[in-house]
């Protein structure tokens, strides 16, 4: 019937979406994505929502311990119960929804699957000894990263109701170590690594520019860089579109009132 979905395709709205972000960026960060990609996640009023673009106010917050701050929250709590997978977003990734749906559709959320770009090219030590050798492979929170619901579940010792500031503060490493700290050294399980995630700890000019739509999440600039950034031609020019999120987007969505459109005789 109209409007009811299958029970095995995936949907935006099984996908709950976290973007960690802090005051000093709501107008240069979030302005942006508001316009861009955020827009089209499909509106949860009025229904079961069970997708959330989710802006963070706190200063270190992570998914886990925004997710159980706003349990009073009947929508988060929909999404806590039935979303298939649970994605960490920062304020300058721009994320490419229909990558982002295929690449997800490829894995099973019953399993365990930790899916992100490794920051480096080695695992690295925790302070605090724990099973094996101790060291661990971490997704990058800067290119965003993914994990099932099958393995959030498992992680709720450690990362639920203030577990996860401890595990922190217990390993003395920043948020995005800490999940993989548990999930890869705590729970054994270990990271998927893709390519298709991306954070400007990487040169984004040397993408191609064939393949920029099929990645999953871009970024921008860095602290040494402020050029460091996709090289997309299109709607906008670099003074127009510093971040090239725009001319990313109008590629995507072609039809966004705001892009410019080719005159129609
Ligand atoms: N951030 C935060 N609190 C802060 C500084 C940064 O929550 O005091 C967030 C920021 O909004 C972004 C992420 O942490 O989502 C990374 O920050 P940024 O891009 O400035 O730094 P970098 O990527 O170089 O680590
Ligand atoms: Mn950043």
């Amino acid at each position: 019937s109209p409007g009811s979905r299958s029970k095995d395709s995936l949907d935006l709205r099984d996908i709950f979406i976290a973007v960690k972000t802090t005051r000093k960026y709501h107008k240069s960060r979030l302005q942006l994505l508001s316009q861009t990609w955020s827009i089209i996640l499909p509106s949860t009023r009025g229904k079961t929502p069970n997708t959330f673009f989710l802006i963070l106010l706190t200063m270190d917050a992570t998914i886990f311990n925004i997710i159980l701050n706003r349990l009073g929250n009947e929508a988060v709590v929909s999404c806590v119960l039935f979303c298939r997978w649970f994605c960490h977003m920062d304020d300058d990734n721009y994320v490419i929804l229909p990558s982002l749906l295929e690449l997800l559709s490829s894995y099973s959320h019953t399993q365990d699957v930790y899916l992100g770009r490794p920051s480096l090219d080695h695992p690295i030590e925790a302070a605090e000894r724990v099973k094996s050798d101790g060291s661990f492979w971490f997704a990058t929170g800067g290119a965003g990263f993914c994990i099932s619901r099958g393995l959030a579940l498992k992680m709720s010792p450690w990362a639920s109701l203030g577990n996860f500031i401890t595990t922190a503060e217990k390993i003395r490493l920043p948020d995005d170590c800490t999940v993989g700290y548990i999930i890869e050294a705590l729970l054994e399980v270990p990271l998927t690594h893709t390519g298709l995630f991306h954070s400007h700890l990487e040169n984004l000019q040397r993408l191609p520019t064939d393949n920029i739509l099929q990645q999953v999440t871009l970024s921008y600039g860095g602290f040494e860089n402020r050029r460091n950034v996709v090289s997309v031609g299109g709607a906008f020019s670099l003074a127009e579109d510093p971040t090239r999120f725009k001319t990313v987007h109008c590629l995507l969505y072609p039809d966004t009132e705001w892009c410019p459109h080719k005159t129609r005789h």
